[in-house]
C-alpha cells in the first residue's frame, strides 16, 4: 500500500570515464588542496572538493562524476583513491 507513495530516486547520470573534465594541472592543485596540513577531517562528503571547484570556477557536477567513477566518493577518498591512481600524471 505504500508503493503508491514511493518514488524511485532520480537516475544517477553515467560516470565520466577517460580524461578528467578539467586540466591535469587543476587535478594536481585539487589534490594539493585536499592534502594541505590544516585540512579538516573528512566529513565523508565533497565539502573541500566542491569548495575548491567553486573557488576555481571549475565544473562541479562533471568533476564529481569523474571522481565517483574512480572511487572518489568523498574528500579523503578523492585524495587516496583518485590521487593515488595516477602517479606521475599530474604534479
Ligand atoms: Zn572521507
Amino acid at each position: 500500500m505504500f508503493r503508491a507513495f514511493f518514488k524511485p530516486p532520480p537516475e544517477e547520470p553515467p560516470p565520466i570515464v577517460g580524461d578528467p573534465p578539467l586540466e591535469w594541472v587543476d587535478v594536481c592543485a585539487l589534490m594539493d588542496w585536499l592534502a594541505r596540513p590544516e585540512a579538516p577531517l573528512c566529513a565523508h562528503a565533497y565539502k573541500d572538493t566542491i569548495h575548491f571547484l567553486l573557488d576555481h570556477a571549475l565544473p562541479v557536477d562533471p568533476v564529481l562524476r569523474w571522481l565517483r567513477a574512480r572511487g572518489g566518493y568523498c574528500d579523503c577518498k578523492v585524495l587516496l583513491d583518485v590521487g593515488g591512481k595516477f602517479p606521475g600524471k599530474y604534479c
